[in-house]
């Protein structure tokens, strides 16, 4: 079940908000997203007039997180892939050097990243460029970590060298199938090195460990001691702009 309700009293306007019941459920619960949609989830048949009143004593809070999130403004906008425009490598900013040339491709020089063209240099074809050589960059570099953080841990423990597969991926930086084939997401690339190494000590712990249970983050904590330290950077946009 899925309905929408206005929450009003609050703010100059209602705050809509949308109610999930489930059978498996046993107390209420209130989420806001980062879009502004405001999520109640409630026990099976529990009577409207209650969920209502419910949501009221929580209105406050509720109003405050929507604040927060509209104080915070849209999204980064996305690349423009213009001159001057910061990208990132291995956590470094650098700015964009468009040439018109002879050659065309992609080389990080001077503390610039150089994308040349023979013919046209708009933003659809320098994300293209871009796109290769950030591929290009990550299928050089991964195996070569890969290969470093498993010879420094995991080799001694017995676990033969995974099979490593490069590949644009929404929502992971990594993972680990149960056959033992690591899978890295391109746009880690982007990261600073030890957040590529937190990622793939990770991964490579899942030969020992499938769950993230306590002995998995023990073996994580042995393999790489400031672990959490990476983490962090990571999850603050280490990659992003
Ligand atoms: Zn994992």
């Amino acid at each position: 079940m899925s309905d929408f309700f206005d929450l009003t009293g609050h703010g100059a306007e209602p705050i809509r908000y949308e109610v999930r019941a489930s059978s498996r459920r046993r107390t209420m619960s209130v989420e806001v997203h980062p879009d502004s949609r405001v999520v109640v989830r409630v026990p099976a048949r529990c009577a409207p007039h209650a969920v209502a009143a419910w949501v009221q004593s929580r209105a406050k809070w509720i109003e405050r997180q929507l604040e927060r999130f509209r104080r915070r403004g849209p999204a980064a906008p996305p690349y423009r892939y213009v001159n001057g425009e910061a990208h990132r490598y291995l956590g470094a900013r650098y700015p964009l050097l468009l040439v018109h040339g002879d050659t065309a491709g992609v080389e990080l020089t001077g503390g610039q990243i150089v994308v040349s063209s023979r013919g046209s240099l708009d933003p659809g074809k320098v994300n293209a460029l871009l796109r290769a050589w950030y591929f290009q960059r990550a299928v050089e570099l991964f195996p070569v970590i890969v290969k470093e953080r498993h010879a420094a841990f995991f080799e001694r423990r017995g676990h033969p060298l995974p099979a490593l597969a490069v590949k644009a991926m929404r929502r992971r930086w990594g993972s680990m199938s149960p056959r033992g084939r690591m899978c890295l997401n391109v746009d880690l690339v982007r990261a600073p090195r030890r957040c590529i190494d937190l990622v793939v000590t990770h991964e490579l712990c899942h030969l020992e460990q499938k769950y993230h249970d306590a002995a998995f983050y023990r073996l994580l904590t042995e393999a790489m001691p400031d672990w959490k330290e990476w983490r962090v950077l990571l999850q603050a946009g280490g990659i992003e702009g």
